[in-house]
């Protein structure tokens, strides 16, 4: 598959990021903890490879909070609270999708996770994929 460059920055453009990969699939988390961290109906991230993955500036400006009792975390910039890519697995990071000012041309919606936790408001009326789980705040 052909690798895109994908770059992202939050708001205060403090954090900067970038990451060569051919991830196309966008997934929005519906459960109550990243409800809760966007203040939104959930989060949409895409997935990299951690060696596709480099911080080009402000590292210093990223917080990381693990929520206790859980292996939930997520990382912001200090600055302008924007959240920031964090670890999906040992190999992997997620990219939180707004954050993305160039390489996400290819990206498409695929997944919804922790749909029985989906705000009321919410219409899942796209195409993508919905996976029912539950997910204790
Ligand atoms: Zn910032
Ligand atoms: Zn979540």
């Amino acid at each position: 598959m052909v690798k895109s460059m994908i770059k992202g920055h939050c708001n205060c453009e403090s954090v900067r990021f970038q990451a060569e990969d051919s991830t196309k699939d966008v997934y929005v988390c519906h459960c109550p903890i990243c409800r809760r961290a966007t203040a939104s109906g959930g989060i949409a991230v895409a997935i990299v490879a951690r060696d596709s993955f480099q911080w080009l500036n402000g590292e210093e400006h990223i917080k990381t909070w693990h929520k206790p009792g859980h292996d939930w975390q997520t990382s912001f910039c200090r600055i302008c609270g924007s959240n920031l890519p964090g670890p999906n697995d040992s190999n992997s990071l997620y990219i939180p999708v707004g954050l993305i000012s160039e390489g996400d041309e290819q990206m498409t919606l695929r997944h919804h996770l922790y749909t029985d936790s989906k705000a009321n408001w919410e219409p899942l009326s796209d195409e993508a994929e919905i996976h029912v789980s539950v997910r204790q705040a």
